[in-house]
């Protein structure tokens, strides 16, 4: 048994098998599969997806290049059909039983080999030809899945790193837990990790390679350990503590119904954090009364290009419906810094964490901005939708945001669309919001105070920095400063005012949060009862006179 130490990011215990992912792009898996048949079908249906765009590029290379430099593309559909080639890789797929991208990748790379070392200089060129049509394929089998595809058993997955934007692209059933070299517990894969309440670690120094590949692993992620081939002491203490586990959840589901209300009658919102709207149900299974954040850059993340209105409309009408009733906070995208989307072109910046972000790229771009406002306008129909607008730091950026709902709301009216009255609110996550927080709540219905983002911009810390975990201090007393400030200032202007950064969800600090009278904490869906648990029980009057 080896035992390999790191910084448990998200808590619990997953045992199973250990796969190394190494990132796409750079290396294909190979993967062990049971279905070959499977895989076989997504080859051919890869083959007709790479013929169609090879139709398309013959077509525009003849009308702008001329027939012969469209010829390439021609030569491009016959090596998709080619025998040898598709030989090849159906006995890979058969004989050794794996993933289909193993396959076309040898068989390209084999081929390709053959095509360079022949005499002919134009038949060596061809290496260049079967590369790029496996190289089509791959790509192809990489979108089609839309999912990564990482085994057909669930498995703990061990990376260097992982993005945000892989993250979510994981087939979640087969993800029993993450375990990372790098990463940091601030980072969106570690609150990724969070709502899918699976354990995870960060900062392990794991040998990525054959020694663990494959092997039994035990991930303790509140400990932050990970053992790998557990000797059968260890087996029987890791079940034990995670029927413990399951034991206590089982114990909280006893709350569920039950009124968020501390023993002294102050009542509290407890929401749900989610990034899809599959995370709904574990917010219902959690009795969230509400979603305090739904972080809708995922679903820009998930895709190769921008969402249409309309594929947005239908995610938001089905969030909505699926919360029946329950006001359901919808956050207008949020990318930059680690949540990246290539489509969006944006150039390569020195400090992304203060760069181009957030409503930044919706007030410079507003037609992105406004195809989202159309859909959750559209949406808003279905249930109780509140927008909620992040990054903010200024009144300017408030009044712009107003104009362009403004003109949205006209256009749909013109259109003869209906739509519902969407309370509007803000993250409050710069100190810069915080300490204009008194004339920015006049301005909207709510505030939410993002504390990931606040913390690292009052300490001048990148979240996303491994080494400086231990400096990021979200209990800083200028964060609890800020947070309070902001309280009262929304108090005062007769707004409510939530949390919604990972510090909502911190059982050492709830109380604290009661006695500064925080209308609204929201979290991952798997804490919701934990909180739940630590507000009844808490007397705010008393715990306020013994400070
Ligand atoms: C935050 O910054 O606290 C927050 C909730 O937003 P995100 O983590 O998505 O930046
Ligand atoms: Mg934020």
């Amino acid at each position: 048994m080896q035992i390999y130490n790191g910084k448990g990011v998200s808590g619990g215990i997953a045992i199973g098998r250990i796969r190394v992912y190494k990132k796409r792009g750079q290396e294909i898996n190979c993967i062990s599969v049971t279905d070959t048949d499977k895989e076989l079908i997504r080859f051919r249906d890869a083959k007709k997806e790479a013929a169609r765009q090879l139709d398309i590029l013959y077509e525009k290379a003849l009308k702008d290049l001329g027939e012969e430099n469209a010829a390439i593309f021609e030569a491009h559909q016959m090596i998709l059909e080619d025998i040898d080639f598709n030989e090849s890789v159906e006995a890979i797929v058969q004989s050794k039983n794996v993933n289909i991208e193993y396959a076309v990748f040898e068989t390209g790379k084999k081929i390709a080999e053959i095509f360079a070392q022949m005499d002919d200089s134009y038949m060596k060129e061809r290496a260049a030809d079967v590369k790029d049509v496996s190289e089509r394929l791959l790509n192809i089998l990489k979108g089609a899945s839309d999912e990564i595809f990482i085994s057909d058993e669930p498995v703990i997955i061990a990376a260097r790193e992982l993005a945000p934007s892989e993250t979510i692209q994981l087939d979640k059933s087969k993800v029993l837990s993450f375990v990372t070299t790098l990463g940091s517990s601030n980072s969106h894969t570690a609150i990724l990790a969070r709502m899918m309440a699976i354990p995870a670690v960060a900062r392990v120094e794991l040998p990525l390679d054959d020694s663990i590949d494959g092997k039994l692993g035990i991930v303790d992620g509140e400990a932050g350990l990970i053992y790998v081939e557990p000797d059968e002491e260890t087996c029987k203490e890791m079940q034990l503590k995670k029927q413990q586990e399951h034991q206590k959840q089982k114990m909280l589901q006893q709350l569920r119904g039950k009124e968020s209300t501390t023993s002294d009658g102050q009542k509290v919102m407890l929401y749900a954090n989610i990034g899809s709207v599959e995370d709904i149900d574990a917010a219902v299974r959690n009795d969230a009364e509400g979603v305090g954040l739904f972080r809708t850059e995922f679903i820009y993340m998930e895709k190769e290009d921008y969402p249409t209105e309309e594929e947005q409309f239908q995610i938001y009408k089905q969030a909505a419906e699926k919360m029946e009733g329950r006001r359901i906070i919808i956050r207008t995208l949020d990318i930059g810094a680690d949540k990246k989307c290539d489509y969006f072109g944006m150039e390569q910046e020195e400090n992304p964490a203060l760069g181009c972000r957030a409503i930044r790229i919706c007030l410079m771009r507003p037609e992105i901005f406004e195809t989202q406002l159309r859909a959750l306008y559209r949406a808003s129909n279905y249930g109780k939708i509140a927008i909620m607008y992040p990054m903010i730091t200024s009144i300017k950026e408030i009044r712009r945001i107003k104009e362009i709902v403004s003109k949205v709301k006209a256009e749909l009216k013109a259109e003869g669309i209906p739509y519902g009255n969407l309370e509007q609110g803000i993250m409050i996550e710069t100190p810069a919001a915080v300490f204009i927080s008194k004339e920015l709540a006049r301005e909207v219905d709510f505030f939410s105070i993002g504390t990931n983002d606040l913390t690292q911009y009052a300490l001048a810390i990148d979240r996303q920095n491994t080494k400086l975990d231990e400096f990021y201090d979200a209990h800083h007393p200028s964060v609890l400063r800020m947070i309070s400030m902001v309280v009262e200032n929304a108090h005062q202007a007769g707004i409510w005012v939530g949390i919604c950064g990972e510090l909502g969800a911190d059982p050492q600090i709830t109380k604290e949060f009661l006695a500064m009278e925080v209308d609204e904490l929201s979290m991952s869906p798997e804490s919701i009862l934990q909180i739940r648990k630590i507000i009844r029980e808490t007397n705010v009057r008393e715990y306020k006179m013994k400070k």
